[in-house]
């Protein structure tokens, strides 16, 4: 289903012929059979490289680290026109019309403005996340894109160091998340492939994910689908977002060519000579006897999502 809303009805013509035309151009690859994932390499050979995501991070090899704080600016405005499309391999939003957040600071080298939001699940709510943390995967992760304003939104995924994905897992609540309410409502009207819709007023970018942004590994890695180019930060917030069974899934009534997409995440892949550091901006003393502080990295891992 599509809605028009009042003035950005051609707009919303405009961005539906781009989507399908994108679409169409985005149709080679999927996550079953010939088009699965140890595939992609046979089109694509970045995703052969040496540096891919997601991968497994292993809290007792993590390195911890002192990095300037994160500024996050507009995550707490109101998203007032936003568009959300199904494109057959995830739901993607983007702002339509308004300031966009931005981001600096920490692991970044340049001010990185938001691109767009997706989301990774799985057919259970045991598996779905992309990037795991001890081997433990999550439901569902949210990974919003931003890219290198000095680059710009063209030519950023083509240059080293030109996006970062802050990426967001999610844990499973007896409750629904009711900062969900709009978006999981929204859902509903692009399950069709290719549908997209307009939503207005779905809250900030701080309600759709969490203010508890001071702890997070990051490392260097690539984009988790076609073309795999190796030019992402990843920023993989410890604090997860609570949804309730329910509205994870809604995300699985997604419609592909080929039926629900029941499961869209990519495989861990090989961490080769990277190294995955760990910020905890409330820890005091970072450089204190880490042997200890790792052993219970895993266990602060568990609490702050409790
Ligand atoms: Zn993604």
């Amino acid at each position: 289903m599509v809605l028009l809303a009042g003035c950005f009805g051609c707009e919303f013509v405009v961005f539906v012929f781009l989507l399908r035309l994108f679409g169409a151009q985005c149709q080679d690859f999927g996550y079953e059979g010939a088009e699965g994932p140890s595939h992609w390499g046979e089109k694509y050979s970045q995703c052969l490289g040496k540096h891919q995501s997601p991968i497994d991070i292993e809290t007792h090899s993590v390195i911890w680290i002192n990095y300037p704080e994160l500024h996050f600016e507009q995550f707490g405005a109101l998203l007032r026109n936003v568009s959300l499309e199904n494109n057959g391999h995830t739901v993607v939003m983007k702002i339509l019309s308004g300031e966009k957040p931005r981001i600096h600071g920490g692991p970044l080298k340049g001010v990185y403005e938001f691109g767009q939001l997706h989301f990774h699940w799985g057919p259970n709510d045991t598996i779905g996340s992309e990037n795991q943390i001890d081997h433990h995967s999550f439901p569902l992760e949210m990974h919003v894109v931003m890219f290198n304003t000095a680059y710009g939104l063209e030519n950023a995924p083509k240059i080293a160091g030109g996006l970062t994905v802050l990426s967001f897992l999610t844990s499973l609540s007896p409750l629904n998340n009711h900062q969900y309410d709009k978006f999981e409502n929204g859902l509903h009207h692009v399950e069709q492939l290719l549908s997209a819709n307009t939503m207005q007023n779905v809250g900030s970018l701080d309600d759709l994910t969490t203010t508890q942004r001071r702890t997070y590994f990051t490392y260097e890695g690539s984009l988790t689908t076609p073309p795999c180019s190796e030019v992402v930060t990843w920023i993989e917030f410890v604090k997860t977002i609570p949804l309730s069974k329910a509205q994870v899934n809604s995300f699985r009534m997604i419609d592909t060519k080929k039926g629900r997409l029941t499961h869209n995440y990519r495989p861990i892949q090989p961490i080769n000579d990277r190294r995955i550091f760990y910020q905890n901006s409330s820890q005091s003393n970072l450089q204190g006897s880490l042997a200890p502080a790792m052993a219970l990295l895993a266990a602060l891992f568990l609490l702050i999502n409790t």
